[in-house]
């Protein structure tokens, strides 16, 4: 086990008070994956840190290993997306959304893999400045998916291959299924919908500006990205249980 202490750019990911002054702080960080850390006395007012240490703010830290928690010894500011974030409330829940999911990712992947740190890092900013938060975060969900390798079939029928469009999509079968291939409770779903997903997928985003001007195409997308995500995040039940003990 590692026991020098090492410094790393992080983002919060979660916190939880800890006895009288502490705090637990769980880390997303760029090259050691998930970290559970111990903030000592930062609900004291004169910490020095403690401030820095909250949700949509990008840090360097200075980390001590420890048998099961790590120890925060020092955090520095290097982005603030907060601001904007925290005033809106669309912002503000896609922007949990992107780091609970971040999270979850990178306990089920427990790689050390910087991809996930970068690509959360700049999402947090453009959900801080974009007109749409919430495809920023369909954006993110599905290319984070594709870098895992579960990313969801958009076009051939994710059971036969058969080439698509197809109408009906389930988590379970892999994502787009044909006729013959549906499963029962497979989602019907707006014509569309598939080919925003497969541009968000691809990170075609100047190509989704036709498709902003339709909620119903929107809110569908979200659906099917948020399903997908969540039917493979539970099979991997397990490990994730780890972290909502955080
Ligand atoms: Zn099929």
């Amino acid at each position: 086990m590692r026991r020098e202490n090492y410094r790393d750019r992080a983002v919060v990911i979660r916190t939880h008070d800890f006895g009288e002054a502490d705090r637990i702080i769980v880390l997303l960080t760029r090259s050691h994956g998930i970290v559970r850390s111990v903030a000592k006395g930062v609900r004291r007012a004169k910490s020095r840190f403690g401030s820095r240490l909250q949700l949509f703010v990008e840090l360097d830290v200075s980390l001590y290993p420890g048998r099961t928690l790590a120890t925060i010894a020092g955090a520095d500011t290097l982005n603030y997306f907060a601001s904007g974030i925290i005033e809106e409330y669309p912002r503000y829940t896609a922007a949990c959304a992107a780091l609970e999911s971040a999270g979850r990712l990178a306990v089920v992947e427990q790689g050390e893999d910087p991809w996930l740190y970068d690509a959360l890092v700049d999402t947090l900013g453009r959900i801080q400045v974009e007109a749409h938060p919430e495809v920023v975060l369909d954006a993110f969900l599905l290319q984070a998916m594709k870098h895992a390798g579960w990313a969801p079939s958009l076009f051939d029928c994710a059971q036969c291959n058969a080439p698509g469009p197809h109408h009906a999509f389930h988590p379970g079968a892999g994502g787009a299924v044909c006729l013959n291939c549906r499963p029962t409770g497979s989602a019907e779903i707006p014509a569309e919908t598939l080919h925003l997903m497969w541009l968000l997928s691809g990170g075609h985003r100047e190509s989704t500006a036709s498709y902003l001007g339709k909620p119903e195409i929107l809110a569908a997308a979200h659906r099917l990205t948020t399903a997908h995500l969540q039917w493979h995040l539970e099979q991997k039940l397990p490990s994730l249980k780890i972290l909502d003990q955080g």
